[in-house]
């Protein structure tokens, strides 16, 4: 092995940690970590039982209120000192995510910038926390609110940004005051564990970040919600489980925030610069080979020039270098398993099969690891499975529309609800498709809308709740309001 791979690999803890402590599962059970490049194992890590969860919730509740009654300083202090750890160490976590998720080493990188900048943001939103005080109309009573951490959470996170959606809740939590247990997808345990050492060397008290790392997460985590301690449910990943876990959490009725599927239009008008919609097709499909809740799924292009778009977009996206992500120059890793993988391959098959012109890519490479090549379609029927899946590949395909409402339509038609793309030159037509499109959040001329300091988050199937901004601290407090008779 590279010594570079090596050492990522050697820096990263693998066993649980609970209460301060880096712990063997008990029954010492393990969860093999895979390369997908290689299907090869290349780590081993603990593999918790549900009383491992319960020490941890015990761990997370026994902090809670010392950390919530510690100095808003220095919880932004601590915050502060993680995310210099993180930057100091990007390259080691940048190695460990491409070799435990596939993406190339430069996507990493920016990942791993992006999740520090979580840190860097919320330590200094910590500080920032703010009450009110009013007088009541009436003029005899007073309004006092005061803003808690909403006290022990449980943050569960998905593969495809292992470092990203990890920071994302676990900065606006500590900032809030509030503790956690964090459960990592399996696929990507590493990336977690190696953060919340940091967390831990950036000098977090004993059981306000405890990790558990699991191959059975249904088994594993339901105990929990229904442990009294638990006041809140923070999830990312898809709506399928999202929802599972709302009506879990709907029992004992915890705060939830979700950040769930998506299924993003990308609109192209005919006066838009095809220069730029074409490099933000690419970033919006591309990123993570696909893989992302924001990636462009459905391609809606204006006649006049839907089909110069597709033949460019296809000619951009058949020159990209598929490979390990290790490897330089590299811009397509592997998918994340064999089972995503069949998902991508049936999807454009059926889409061939009832008529769909595959325009470049249509085929998984032979060998080891869970390639597809980049791949445009275009004269798409209606209906089809690429429409209404969330793809989750390479794979953008092509319809074209002729006015405004059509594509409004199109663009809607869908129980998601996470991000649009709208490239336009007309600035009358941009305010008045981003006041009609049903998602959270829209990129207008930009093939990207992820930003610390903006609320990323969906509407309808897409979720509940915006994370990052001022708004992410938010879902981890409550408001309480005092009534205060005025007898002065
Ligand atoms: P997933 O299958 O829903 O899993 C997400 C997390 O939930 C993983 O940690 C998983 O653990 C855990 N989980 C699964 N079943 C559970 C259960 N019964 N109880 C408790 N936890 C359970 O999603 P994924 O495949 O990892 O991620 C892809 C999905 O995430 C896509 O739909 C994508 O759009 C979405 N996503 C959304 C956003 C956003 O911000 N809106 C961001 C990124 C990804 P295991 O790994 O052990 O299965």
């Amino acid at each position: 092995m590279p010594p570079a791979e090596a050492r990522a690999l050697d820096a990263a803890p693998t066993a649980l940690l609970i209460g301060g402590e880096w712990l063997p599962a008990r029954g010492g059970r393990l969860l093999p970590v895979e390369d997908p490049a290689t299907g090869q194992v290349v780590a081993e890590v603990a593999d918790a039982s549900p009383e491992d969860a319960a020490a941890a919730l015990e761990a997370a509740a026994g902090a809670q209120g010392a950390w919530a009654a510690t100095a808003p300083r220095r919880r932004s202090e601590v915050l502060w000192t993680a995310y210099e750890l993180m930057t100091a160490r990007a390259e080691d976590l940048a190695m460990l995510m491409t070799i435990e998720m596939g993406k190339p080493l430069a996507e990493s990188r920016a990942e791993v910038a992006y999740a520090a900048e979580f840190f860097r943001w919320f330590s200094e939103e910590a500080v920032r926390i703010a009450g009110d005080y009013r007088v009541a109309p009436g003029g005899a009573n007073r309004v006092l609110l005061m803003r808690q951490p909403v006290g022990p959470c449980l943050l569960v996170t998905p593969w495809n940004f292992p470092a990203a959606m990890a920071t994302r809740k676990l900065g606006p939590a500590l900032a809030a005051g509030c503790t956690a247990v964090l459960k990592p997808a399996e696929q990507t345990p590493l990336s977690a564990l190696a953060i919340a050492r940091i967390l831990t060397e950036a000098g977090l008290p004993r059981g306000v970040v405890n990790v558990i790392t699991t191959s059975s997460p249904g088994e594993v985590t339901a105990p929990l919600f229904r442990d009294r301690r638990l006041r809140k449910l923070s999830f990312t990943g898809s709506t399928e489980v999202g929802s599972h876990l709302m009506a879990a959490a709907s029992e004992r009725v915890l705060r939830v925030s979700l950040e769930l599927g998506g299924n993003a239009p990308f609109i192209v008008f005919a006066d838009a610069d095809l220069d730029t919609a074409v490099e933000g097709a690419l970033l919006a499909k591309m990123r993570n080979a696909g893989e992302a809740c924001t990636a462009a799924n459905r391609f809606y292009v204006q006649a006049p020039v839907a089909r110069e778009f597709a033949e460019r977009l296809s000619a951009a996206m058949s020159k990209l270098p598929v490979g390990r992500g290790t490897e330089p120059d590299v811009k397509v890793g592997p998918l994340i398993d064999a089972a995503q993988r069949g998902k991508v391959v049936s999807l454009v098959d059926e889409a061939a099969s009832r008529g769909a012109r595959i325009l470049s890519g249509g085929a998984a490479p032979a060998g080891p690891g869970y390639f597809y090549q980049p791949t445009v379609l275009a004269d798409v029927p209606d209906g089809v499975g690429l429409s209404t899946t969330e793809i989750f590949g390479p794979v953008a395909p092509v319809w074209s529309f002729e006015c405004d409402e059509e594509a409004l339509a199109a663009a809607n038609g869908t129980d998601y609800g996470l991000v649009s793309y709208v490239y336009t030159r007309d600035l009358g037509r941009a305010f008045r498709v981003a006041e009609a499109l049903e998602t959270g959040m829209v990129g207008l001329n930009r093939g990207i809308v992820s930003d610390p300091s903006a609320p990323f988050g969906g509407v309808k199937g897409s979720g509940i709740g915006r994370e990052g901004g001022e708004a992410g601290i938010e879902e981890y407090l409550e408001l309480k309001y005092v009534a205060i008779d005025k007898t002065w």
